[in-house]
Formats: C-alpha cells, structure tokens, sequence
C-alpha cells in the first residue's frame, strides 16, 4: 500500500502539482480556447493559487475545471486521498469510513464526494469494442437489492435490480450495465455496440442469449441449469472469469453498500469495473490506478444530487 503520508495527500499545493501533471502531461491547455503551453500562473493575493491565464484568450483557468472536482470546496489535497482509498480498498469503502478517513464534516458530503470519484472512473463512451482480432467475451447476469420498477413476482429475482455484465478474457476488462429487463430486446443492442463481430461470445443456455449469440464468430454456452459451468466438450467455454467478477461485487455490495438504490447502482457498477479492469494481477498498482482514476475526472460533471430512492435491501 502507498505512504499516505506522502505531500499530495496533506498540501494543497503539491497536490494540485500532481493533478497537474496527470491533466496535462504534453503541457497546460487552454480549456476554452486549446491553446497549449501559452498561458501564465496569475499571483498576487487577490488570485486562488492555481489560477492561470490564457495569452491567446486571455481567460483564466485552472486544472480543476471541466472535472468532477471543479467548484468543489474540498481542499484538493482530500480529494486526492478519496481517490486513493476508493481506488485501493479491493471490495470499495463506505461513505461513513470516508467520511472518517477525511475529516468531513457530514456524511452528505461523504456520500458526494465517493460518487464524483465513481463517475471519475466511468468508462467514457466510444470505449473499442470488446473481443476484439477474435477474443472470447464472456456476458453474464446477476441480481442484487430490490427493483421498484420491477412488477411483484413470486420468483425472487424478478424482484431485483438487474446487472448484465461483460469480461474480456484477453484485456481482462469489465463493462456492467444495469437492465430493466432480461430479455433479447434489452440484451441484444447492449451485446452489439460492446463485443465485436469476431469475437467468440460465452454465455450460459438461456434462451435470450441464443438469437444475438448467432451475430457473432461463435457462441458457446454452459449448462447452469445442469450444474455445468465448465462445457465438458470444450474447457475453454466457461464462465469463470466473470463469475470471479460477480463473486468479488458481491462482496462489495454486502459488505460496504448495504444501502445501494437502483438510482445510484450504475455508478457502483463503474466502481467495480474501474477496479476490476486495472487490478493487481494485470500489472496495475494503486498508485498507477489513482493515476488513471484522476485522469477520468476531465470532461465530465455531476450536478448536485441529493441521495434519494428507497434504500434497497441487498440479497444475494
Ligand atoms: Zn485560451
């Protein structure tokens, strides 16, 4: 684990140097006009530290804008600790634990600070899509909490929120999304904007996977139903890997969100794909995966929002 004790977590100033680097490592731009490298640090009392000015729009900017930390009032300091202990705790870190770790001065503001991070480590759209140059993708269903959109159903799982879940065997790489309904209408367009046309696609037999499994090179599935998780004709046609996934969210979920509303799942659901696609075992560390957490926070914003929903209760 990384020396909390180090500076970016406890000045300001070096933190903000830090952001820097990561937000513009081909040097400082302009995000209004472009321009790079052609601005000047405004000193002086009147100026917040950190404020430059463009020479070619002459706007001032800072490194913080147009990211999920901008016009906050946290010291960026804190943020950047936030980020370390969401990004290096394996199973995630409850906003009452961050909370203390912080020194914040409300839960709320807890509870909004570990959802900027979570949208930092959304992965942005127009990601390649999954398996590709012929990998094998394995796509799989969970269920966790309670859905309040879900018609009452007797069939315990109807009731839940669902998550549809893809892992890319070869980049080892997690994208989850969660569903309203389980079946080919909602599968399909998921399935062929995310896994390329060769990849071979792993699912288990259900029967909504079967129409959309012919659009790829080759789809195999086990028999879940049967107890088959690994096919007894071909080894590799498993689903272990995502299993390995759902096993660790899981996890997560029971232990530290207890109190998740389908609202905020997405945003959990990005938590763990970010953790899960830059782990340990690829070679990622947790300073390195600090790193690519902070540059995910440019471009994107998340307006205020008060927690609401009914908390669902989670089951497994
Ligand atoms: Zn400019």
């Amino acid at each position: 684990m990384t020396d909390l004790t180090h500076p970016i977590y406890h000045d300001e100033e070096k933190a903000r140097e830090h952001f820097e680097a990561i937000r513009w490592p081909e040097g400082r731009v302009c995000p209004h006009c472009g321009e790079v490298d052609n601005s000047t640090l405004l000193q002086g009392k009147s100026h917040r530290p950190g404020l430059y000015k463009c020479k070619g729009c002459e706007k001032p900017f800072t490194a913080t804008m147009g990211t999920v930390f901008e016009s906050s009032k946290l010291p960026l300091n804190k943020w950047l600790l936030a980020v370390h202990l969401m990004v290096s705790s394996k199973k995630g870190i409850s906003a009452a634990q961050l909370q203390r770790n912080l020194g914040l001065g409300s839960y709320r503001t807890a509870w909004f600070v570990a959802h900027r991070i979570r949208e930092a480590m959304r992965q942005g759209e127009l990601q390649p899509p999954m398996g590709g140059g012929g990998g094998d993708v394995e796509a799989d269903e969970t269920f966790i909490g309670r859905d309040p959109d879900a018609p009452q159903s007797r069939t315990p799982f109807r009731n839940m929120c669902k998550v549809l879940t893809l892992v890319d065997r070869k980049t080892g790489h997690a994208r989850s999304f969660v569903i309203n309904h389980l079946n080919t209408a909602t599968l399909a367009p998921i399935l062929r904007e995310n896994i390329a046309r060769e990849a071979r696609l792993i699912t288990d037999e259900a029967g909504h996977y079967r129409g959309i499994g012919k659009e790829f090179a080759a789809h195999g599935s086990v028999a879940h139903a049967r107890d088959e998780y690994v096919s007894r004709e071909d080894p590799t046609i498993n689903t272990q890997t995502i299993e390995g996934f759902f096993a660790i969210f899981k996890r997560g979920m029971r232990g530290i969100y207890q109190h998740c509303s389908k609202h905020h799942l997405h945003r959990y659901m990005a938590e763990f794909d970010f953790r899960y696609s830059n782990r340990i075992a690829k070679g990622v560390d947790d300073d390195e995966r600090a790193v690519r957490a902070l540059a995910g926070t440019v471009g994107k914003r998340l307006k205020y929002q008060r927690p609401h929903g009914q908390a669902a209760a989670l089951s497994s």
